[in-house]
């Protein structure tokens, strides 16, 4: 496995282990003993490549680089970040300021999920009778979303980073959630009437579950 050298960070410390980790922007930093060879860094890299691979997979789904042209998809639409003085959707363009850009983008994405979660419950529960109290929109992190014993849902802002058909799943299987309060036979019956290929959805959501960890 070729690895770019200008995605690689190499941090020599005092230290006895190897750490690594891959970050957001797909970049791979090593933490290093001071006395590992190059050999002995070019060995490791080797014997981790697949676990490497599947991290910069993970990280290729969205761009965690916020700055002015990147690429942002949200809700399966491609949005070009740029400059701007208060944050909001421009056309195709997500306008942020350049102070403070990171929690400007939290805030639209949260102000996106509210708007796109009340429309995609609300469908699915006008068109199979469920009945839900209120829609919140919460940064935990862990899940997409979940349903309390009165009728709340809650969703990840994070869930901007899911296609629409992903998002669609998550609302059906929170709704599903109202009638059975648990992941028994007939709680699964009930979402595969709504959503046949649900575990299809299930499959490229468990792929996108590392933004938890990046914002
Ligand atoms: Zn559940």
């Amino acid at each position: 496995m070729e690895i770019d050298a200008e995605k690689l960070t190499i941090l020599r410390r005092d230290t006895t282990k190897i750490s690594m980790r891959v970050n957001g922007k797909g970049e791979i930093v090593l933490c290093v003993p001071l006395s590992l060879r190059d050999e002995g860094i070019r060995a490791f890299l080797q014997k981790h490549q697949r676990w490497i691979a599947r991290r910069m997979r993970e990280s290729a789904l969205f761009c965690l680089d916020f700055s002015d042209g990147s690429v942002l998809t949200l809700f399966g639409i491609s949005y070009t970040i740029m400059s701007g003085a208060h944050p909001c959707v421009d056309g195709g363009a997500l306008r942020l300021p350049k102070d403070g850009r990171e929690k400007a983008l939290i805030c639209l994405l949260k102000h996106m999920a509210r708007k796109k979660m009340t429309e995609l419950t609300g469908a699915v529960a006008d068109k199979y009778a469920f009945a839900f109290r209120r829609i919140r929109i919460t940064s935990a992190r862990g899940r997409w979303g979940s349903c309390s014993d009165s009728g709340t849902i809650s969703y990840s802002f994070r869930i901007a980073f899911l296609t629409q058909d992903e998002a669609e799943y998550v609302a059906v299987h929170e709704l599903c959630h109202t009638r059975h309060m648990n992941h028994g036979y007939e709680f699964w019956r009930e979402v595969e009437r709504i959503l046949p290929d649900f575990d299809r959805l299930r499959k490229g959501i468990r792929e996108k579950n590392a933004v938890m960890k990046w914002l």
